[in-house]
């Protein structure tokens, strides 16, 4: 028999999360509702730099251990800038949850809507449909355990460690074939590109070869490389160009950024960390600390996280409602920008979060 109660473990987190979590989860139930057939059990847990201010604990055991348990977690953003571990670094729960959870491949759709008016003016940039895969357990952000610095004053110096692992490296990009081998089924190009720096640094290098030995058990998927700073350039001047680009941690996260300014702003990105069994989906963005209580956060990547939620439930559990369910949220999004009537205060218009949250639930209703 097909699952149809779903346990979703919730995490608002900080700042502008707070102002974005209950109108997705109202607009999710909404959604599912629709379709019929199924129920979503949301449970909701305080974790982040503000909870860590009140109990000493980011992210309380409870939360993890339902994370854990729970068919998958929907996060908003963690982290505020005034408070700090002692050693310095902000709060970051979220890094632990994607550690703990084996959560290894980092997924950043860029896909463009219609009727904003985006950084990229051609007519090819106005359609960008490209997926980045982040590996999101090693690399140099991964180097905390083995942060050192050795010397004092002026003859001190700082070392992070980069690893990079054969079986790191394998299951990201076996994922990003996987991903391309599906879209290519859907009309996409059937493409990965491994971007890498394997001219200067020999982890990178060791990378690379590996991506070539995954590569030849996918001969239907066309596999290239790219140098980071050749993909930056390439990102800006022909972004479509790409289909699934695979890459090391902080190179995704630099990435993830520009996709999200291609799409017209942090508040337009969203993404999933997935592992084997597990999964986390939250937006690109941090908390915004600038624009907390101003009304003007973007709930567009949260909308479009849950969504991923909703596909990747659906396809794990070979249950089509949710996959339907998942595609109407992309749908009523899209339809809410091409009307032209929304312009985010990322894109210097006056789009709040009611405006744009209103406009989506309209569009829904219509579908
Ligand atoms: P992190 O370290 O968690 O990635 P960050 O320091 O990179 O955080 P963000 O919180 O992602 O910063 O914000 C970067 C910029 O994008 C800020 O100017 C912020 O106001 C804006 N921003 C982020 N998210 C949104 C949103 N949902 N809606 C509107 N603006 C946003
Ligand atoms: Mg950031």
């Amino acid at each position: 028999m097909t699952k149809t109660n779903f346990t979703i473990t919730v995490l608002p987190g900080d700042g502008i999360g707070h102002e974005i979590t209950e109108i997705c989860l109202d607009l999710l139930n909404q959604v599912v509702s629709k379709v019929g057939g199924n129920q979503l059990e949301f449970t909701s847990f305080a974790a982040g730099a503000a909870h860590y201010k009140e109990t000493g604990i980011s992210l309380p055991e409870e939360a993890m251990q339902h994370a854990f348990n729970s068919d998958a977690t929907l996060l908003a953003c963690m982290g505020l800038p005034s408070i700090r571990y002692p050693d310095g670094r902000e709060i970051a729960p979220q890094l632990e949850l994607r550690e703990k959870m084996d959560l290894f491949a980092g997924v950043r759709p860029v896909k463009t809507m219609p009727g904003l008016p985006l950084p990229l003016t051609s007519d090819a940039a106005k359609n960008l449909d490209f997926v980045l895969i982040r590996e999101s357990t090693e690399g140099l952000f991964a180097s905390r355990e083995t942060f050192k610095i050795e010397g004092e004053g002026e003859s001190a110096a700082a070392y992070d460690t980069q690893k990079i692992s054969y079986q790191g490296c394998k299951r990201v990009f076996d994922f990003a074939f996987g991903l391309a081998k599906q879209r290519k089924q859907q009309g996409y190009q059937g493409k990965v590109t491994c971007v890498d720096k394997a001219n200067v640094l020999g982890s990178f290098y060791f990378m690379r070869q590996v991506f070539d030995e995954r590569a030849k058990n996918h001969t239907d998927i066309t596999a290239e490389h790219i140098y980071v700073d050749a993909a930056a350039l390439q990102l800006v001047a022909k972004p479509w160009q790409f289909d699934v680009l695979v890459t090391e941690n902080m190179f995704g996260d630099i990435l993830s950024d520009l996709g999200a300014g291609l799409m017209g702003g942090m508040g337009m990105a969203p993404s999933a960390d997935i592992g084997f069994e597990k999964a986390v989906f939250q937006p690109c963005h941090g908390t915004a600390p600038d624009i907390i209580g101003q009304g003007k956060a973007n709930p567009t990547a949260m909308f479009l996280s849950g969504a991923m939620m909703l596909d990747w439930l659906g396809h794990q559990h070979n249950n089509v409602q949710l996959i339907k369910a998942a595609n109407l949220v992309n749908k009523a999004v899209e339809n809410a920008y091409a009307s032209e009537e929304l312009l985010p205060y990322e894109l210097g218009g006056n789009s709040g979060t009611k405006a744009i949250t209103d406009k989506v639930f309209a569009e829904l209703a219509k579908l």
